[in-house]
Order: C-alpha cells, then structure tokens, then sequence
C-alpha cells in the first residue's frame, strides 16, 4: 500500500498550525483508539498511520526534512516512529479523571455504525500505582472510583410519560434559518434524543443517572510494568437512553525498587564481591524477585562488572509462566576498614605477587 501524505491523514493543511496537527491527531486517536475498538485491524491501521504523521508533523526538525524532501527525507524507517503510545501522554492526558481521556473514550465517531441507540457512557481513566515486588506475582487491590450510574429512583428510564419531542418531531434535529442557509443542529428540547419526559425523575432530572462511589477488588496480573493498562468493560460510566456503558481503564505504574531494576522481562541487581573473592572465586547468596536466594558461583579471577545470567529468575510475561532472566553485576570493592594486621598482610601479598608501579596500559573496553 502507497504511503499516504502525512497532512492528508491528519486532514489538516500544509501551513496548519502545532495546536491545528495535535487536536486533528487527537481526533483520529482518539476515535480510533486500539482500547475502543480490540480486533478491529482497520482502526489499528488508522491510529498507527494517524500517530506516526503526529510524530513527524509535532517535530519541526522532522515537519522540515519531510516538507522538503518527502518520505526520503525522514530514511528508511518514516521517521522513526515508536510503536505503541506511552509517549503521547500529553495527548490523552494523565492523573486522575482526565477529561480528554473521558471524551476520547465516550464514544462519539468512535463507535459509529455500532447498533445502539441513546448515549455511550464515557470511560474512565485510574491511575494505579503498584509495588515492585507485587508486579512478580501479581497483586489484589482495592479501588475505589466514582461513576455515573444507572439512577435508583427511576431505574434508568429518567422518569414517566415519554413521548414524541413536539419541537423536532421526533427526529431530534432542527433546522434553523431558511433558504440557502439553512443549517441543521440538535434539537435543544431533547438533546437529540427525539423524545421528552412529562414527568422528569427529581433525583436525576431526567438524565437517568446518578453519581456513585463504588468499590472493586482488582486482580493485577503478575508481569505488568509501568505503562500496562487493564480495561475492566461496563465499569465507566452508565450510558443514556440504551447507550453502552463506557469502561474503566486502570494504568499501571510500577514503583522503583531500590536494588533491583527492571529491562522488559529481565531484572538486574548489582553485587558488592571483596578483592578475595573476586580473586579466588566464591559461592554467594544473592536474592531474587521471588523474595528467596539462590546461590552463585564466583569464578576465580572475576574482574569487576562483570555480569553473570541467572536464567527464569526474571519477570513473567502477562498471561504467560515463561519469564525473562536475572543478571548480577558484580562490583569489586576495597575494603573499607584496614586493620593494621589487614594492611601488613595486604603488603605482604603486594609484594608475593610482584605488582608493579609500571603497570601496562590495557583496553579500555576489556
Ligand atoms: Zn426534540
Ligand atoms: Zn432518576
């Protein structure tokens, strides 16, 4: 497939302004978001072709080359576009109940063509921040988050006595002005909805809903990191009038550990071994993930840094028992506290083992 021109897939002209490119992105980000439409390979394509004009068309050093030279001027990979979007996270917003993030997922363009009728209810964004450790295994949290819920004191139908909107006739729009002009716009009496309530609920005011804290206990998958998000479907808010009900999406922040730090699946942890040890070679204990110990071999003549591959000792996978590897950095300290004993036998080694005050420069990646 011919690669489409970046300002034809964001539908914006050449001499559009930044704030022009970032709101037609979030547009089409938005409205095709993998989230919202799982499976669907035509909005996937979309998104990705719509995110990667962002990341060129948001760069000016790249807006420039590709203004210039076209696709060439960007080489072989379009302009190095990330795959996946943790970057963009002032598109979608971040913290708490992002508003963006609320009309991105409320459905809108998005769900177009889907058989409803009413309202989708937004989907709601919660920040969850979790352990370390609790991300190995996986973690059960409690959370608690407000809602728009089907209302009690009308059980959702937002009153009594429905019938035909008299302004619009049912159609839910208007039409305003005459002649050439005329344009058409939702109807104000019912919102779009073609109908009104002669006896709206006093609770909602006829909107058929009501705000609610809730509480949910939530399993968190062993193996998620910073950036993973878990969708839990009909836990946004309520839809309207037979609208879907939006989802609650969870993203997940892993906080640091203070010994072990995570690449992908694979962990690192970094080991403090004594001139001796390094020198004769060893057995250690060193601590896992898994919060035991397994034991390591030291080889004799160890140079500092080097890194030695625990296999299976790393992070699962979400959904998968196949995990990644453990490294252990080895660090070759100096004593701290010399005792005179201690220094005199240092000398005495020093001495056995003919160190030189010439010593020969070596490579410096060895
Ligand atoms: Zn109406
Ligand atoms: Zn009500």
């Amino acid at each position: 497939m011919a690669k489409r021109d970046y300002y034809e897939v964001l539908g914006v002209s050449k001499d559009a302004s930044p704030d022009e490119i970032k709101k037609a992105y979030r547009k089409i980000a938005m409205a095709n978001h993998p989230d919202t439409h799982p499976g669907d390979k035509a909005a996937e394509e979309r998104f990705k072709e719509a995110s990667e004009a962002y990341e060129v068309l948001s760069d000016p050093k790249k807006k420039q080359q590709y203004d210039t030279f076209g696709f060439g001027g960007l080489g072989s990979d379009g302009g190095g576009f990330q795959q996946g979007f943790a970057d963009f996270s002032d598109i979608f917003g971040s913290g708490g109940f992002s508003d963006i993030f609320g009309s991105f997922f409320s459905g809108g363009g998005s769900r177009r063509g889907a058989q409803y009728h009413g309202t989708p209810g937004q989907s709601l964004r919660y920040d969850l921040t979790i352990d370390f450790l609790d991300a190995v295994h996986g973690v059960k949290k409690e959370i608690s988050f407000s809602h728009k819920v089907k209302c009690s004191a009308c059980s959702g139908t937002g009153g009594t006595g429905r019938k035909t909107c008299p302004t619009c006739g049912g159609t839910g729009r208007i039409q305003q002005g005459g002649g050439f002009f005329s344009i058409t716009k939702t109807c104000p009496s019912c919102h779009g909805t073609g109908s009104i309530l002669e006896k709206p609920c006093a609770t909602c005011r006829g909107t058929g809903l009501e705000r609610k804290t809730e509480r949910l206990s939530v399993n968190i998958p062993a193996g998620v990191d910073t950036g993973s998000r878990l969708t839990l479907r009909g836990k946004g808010d309520a839809g309207e009038n037979g609208g879907p009900d939006g989802d609650l999406v969870i993203f997940i922040t892993v906080r640091d550990d203070k010994y072990f730090f995570r690449d992908g699946q694979d962990v690192y942890l970094q080991i403090p071994i004594s001139i001796t040890q390094a020198a004769l070679g060893a057995e250690l204990y060193v601590p896992t993930i898994d919060g035991g110990q397994i034991k390591v071999t030291v080889a004799p003549n160890t140079e500092s840094g080097r890194l030695l591959r625990v296999k299976g000792k790393g992070f699962p996978a979400v959904n998968s028992t196949e995990r990644g590897n453990m490294f252990i950095r080895l660090h070759v300290q100096t004593p701290k506290h010399i005792s005179l004993k201690a220094r005199k036998m240092l000398k005495d080694l020093s001495m056995e083992l003919g160190e030189t005050d010439h010593p020969e420069p070596m490579d410096y990646e060895a």
